[in-house]
């Protein structure tokens, strides 16, 4: 009786023994545990204010060869924003998949005094009150590479790296004194090692603004002049968001060369400003009061370069990529003609240099944003398991589930989001269902991620096959 029964007992102990192993591991280990992740490779390119409204026309006419093929291997549609259309809370909303209300970046700036509206600090990863991409995906020992996203200073800890939007002097971090030194990426060995590709607006490369633009002799010697960015004065604005541009595009070239993350981020800034200050010369017709035409034939042409350059661009970076990455190309809104024209204003200390170029000027510079947001961003989808010729409708919600999907790691319900199926061959769905936590809040320390990481990486294979054989993880 007893020699029948002892196999039976010792299986219990057993049991009981892993069963007490099992729920003595923290939360977050048993779901990394039960997950099963895909081989799936993202690379997410930010473009700020990208529209099909400059896109479309460029497509037709084959001047978009790097967007063509993409859309010619994927599908396509518009991305919807909501207002007020701050580019900080919208691509953090992209980065979280929660609303600005939840995850706290609500504009470009955090008011601390409400006496003083002017007043303020430029918002950071500090501010942010919710987990982003970056902080979910490396818990489940998966790298992550992010560069240049809206408030992502000071750099968040991360498996792979963060390369924050204040490394450059982009516009914004020159108005409000956010240029930084320390923190600017991680891990903080990239600091030294990013900063020779830095594009300073004292030096602008003029051989690729000749290429974009053909400025006036006086325009040039503006743009070369302006030793600040002065908000809704497009030759300032550009030169600084161009170089700001540049520098991210170059060190993310780098950073692949090092080895391709699971999710790759790539923002590019500069469309969203070039589009403010120069819609009226590209849709003059849109604008009563009457624009130069020769002005509207010259500087017209920057805005469509400049989808041009990016498009160049999405074909650099796709050469450091594997072939088979899933490539999302997203917007945070669109643009439309404001239908104002920008004003002749004199702006005393705006320009350094020689007498005579000031009085070429006259001291006087037009200032006015003629383009305006609009609620149609894009989304462009290619790659690996993403259908061909499917019309998408999205929402800015959508991105963070829908790169959690791919990934094969758990969608929180509290992303209001949803998973765009619709996109997916119905074969990675059927071998990849999506799987569903209530949230990740509780569970991911986003300052502790690299540790938490690190134990995802060096599981012991021991333990997982004992949980494996008694039916706990897959
Ligand atoms: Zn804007």
């Amino acid at each position: 009786m007893f020699r029948r029964r002892w196999p039976l007992l010792l299986a219990l102990v057993l049991a009981g023994g892993a069963l007490a192993y099992w729920f003595s591991l923290p939360p977050l280990r048993r779901l990394v545990l039960r997950s099963h992740p895909t081989n799936v490779k993202v690379l997410l390119v930010g473009i700020d204010g990208a529209s099909f409204r400059v896109l479309d026309p460029l497509l037709a006419a084959g001047e978009a060869p790097q967007f063509q093929a993409l859309v010619g291997r994927g599908s396509r549609g518009v991305l919807k924003s909501e207002n007020p259309m701050a580019s900080p809370a919208l691509w953090t909303t992209i980065a979280t998949g929660r609303s600005r209300r939840e995850h706290g970046i609500e504009d470009f700036i955090v008011r601390k005094d409400p006496k003083r509206p002017r007043a303020g600090v430029l918002v950071s990863s500090r501010d942010r009150k919710t987990l982003a991409l970056w902080n979910i995906v490396p818990a489940f020992g998966k790298r992550t590479g992010f560069l240049g996203w809206w408030a992502s200073w000071p750099a968040e800890p991360v498996l792979g790296w963060n390369v924050s939007d204040r490394f450059t002097r982009e516009r914004w971090n020159e108005w409000y004194g956010g240029n930084k030194r320390e923190h600017t990426a991680y891990p903080p060995e990239l600091v030294q090692q990013l900063q020779p590709l830095v594009v300073e607006p004292s030096d602008p490369p003029m051989a690729e603004i000749d290429a974009l633009v053909t400025l006036s002799p006086e325009e040039r010697a503006e743009f070369l002049a302006a030793k600040k960015p002065l908000f809704g004065h497009g030759l300032s604005v550009f030169k600084y968001a161009y170089c700001s541009q540049r520098s991210y595009e170059k060190m993310a070239l780098q950073l692949l060369d090092k080895g391709q993350p699971d999710l790759t981020g790539v923002f590019l800034v500069a469309n969203d400003p070039v589009s403010h200050c120069f819609w009226h010369f590209y849709e003059p017709e849109a604008y009563p009061q009457g624009v130069d035409p020769e002005k509207a034939a010259r500087l017209g042409r920057l805005i469509p370069n400049f989808y041009k350059h990016n498009d160049a661009y999405l074909g650099e970076l796709l050469k450091h990529v594997a072939p088979d990455t899933v490539v999302l190309v997203v917007s945070d809104h669109g643009f439309d003609a404001s239908r104002q024209l920008p004003a002749l204003k004199a702006l005393p200390g705006l320009f350094e240099g020689s007498e005579a170029e000031r009085a070429a000027m006259n001291g006087m510079v037009a200032v006015g944003q003629s383009g305006k947001h609009q609620l149609d961003g894009i989304v462009i989808a290619a790659g690996g398991p993403i259908r061909r010729g499917i019309p998408v409708s999205a929402t800015q919600y959508d991105i963070a589930p829908t790169v959690l999907a791919l990934l094969g790691l758990p969608v929180p319900r509290d992303m209001p989001g949803r998973v765009l199926e619709e996109l997916l061959e119905p074969d990675f769905l059927a071998a990849h269902p999506v799987q569903r936590i209530a949230s990740y809040e509780p569970l991911i320390d986003k300052q502790a991620v690299v540790a938490a990481s690190e134990a995802a990486v060096t599981d012991d294979e021991e333990k997982k096959d004992m949980l494996r054989s008694l039916g706990y993880i897959r």
